[in-house]
């Protein structure tokens, strides 16, 4: 079942990126201030070599990781007995409260936060902007999934599932997409949308530290650090200290875990 589920998910994500660059190109909602093309290039080779590189670091890891969770079924949710759906509603809601907590992390430890800056410094966001995470930071937030998984009970089906939302809804909040109103409203009460998301990669620090969820938008409600309001045809994307199209060249943004510290803390 598990390279099956795994195969899934791979198709469904390929499908959702593909499906949202046409909507972006036909619903956008701004016009970029960098290259398209260049920053196709860019986030495409990172988004391609992390894919090659994870799955040959930590590809037979996480198999075996999955063989090991259905055989013993370990973790909080399978003491409690709660298996099936509620499993299923129970892990998606931790595993994207975890997530909520990681990013919040990346955003105030120095070291973390030089990876994840990298993110941060793309100066217009689409789909494209969803996978545009250093190695480091991929492998940092994979081992601590997998602790998260293993202490709560999810069993695979569940994590294969909040894998697939978190991927979709992932990608979509990072969309240059124009989503009218009502529905975009509507949708913020739930989820997190491209307009939420879009706040917290402005160059305003006050800003960038605000809207850290990933799928339900309601963690930054609880947790006070949602942000909304703004107009959003005004905000600057990007990191103040990686302004221009010169300071994010390929080699640049993959130096940047490595290069002298920046703010945004
Ligand atoms: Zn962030």
């Amino acid at each position: 079942m598990v390279p099956l589920l795994t195969v899934e998910r791979g198709v469904i994500g390929i499908a959702g990126f593909v499906l949202l660059l046409l909507a972006e190109a036909v619903w956008p909602f701004k016009r970029p201030v960098d290259s398209r093309w260049r920053r196709y290039l860019i986030n495409g080779f990172i988004i391609g070599s992390n894919s090659l590189l994870l799955t040959i670091l930590l590809g037979a890891l996480i198999v075996s990781f999955y063989r090991v969770l259905e055989l013993h079924r370990m973790g909080l949710l399978h003491w409690l007995g709660l298996e099936g759906w509620p499993n299923a509603f129970l892990s998606i809601a931790l595993l994207d409260g975890a997530t909520y907590a990681w990013h919040r992390a990346y955003h105030t430890h120095p070291l973390m936060w030089r990876m994840h800056r990298v993110h941060h410094s793309d100066l217009d966001l689409d789909v494209t902007s969803s996978g545009r995470f250093h190695l480091t930071e991929m492998l940092l937030s994979a081992v601590f999934r997998l602790g998260i998984i293993a202490l709560w009970g999810a069993n695979v089906a569940s994590v294969v599932l909040f894998e697939i939302v978190f991927g979709l809804l992932n990608q979509v909040q990072h969309s240059n997409l124009r989503i009218p109103e009502p529905l975009e409203t509507w949708l913020r009460s739930v989820f997190v949308t491209p307009d939420m998301h879009r706040i917290h990669h402005s160059q305003v620090v006050a800003e960038t530290n605000s809207n850290y969820s990933t799928i339900f938008s309601w963690w930054d409600r609880l947790f006070r650090t949602y942000q909304f309001g703004q107009d959003q045809r005004a905000l600057v994307l990007g990191l103040p200290e990686y302004p221009r199209r010169k300071d994010v060249t390929f080699s640049r943004v993959m130096a940047m875990p490595f290069g002298a510290p920046c703010g945004g803390l």
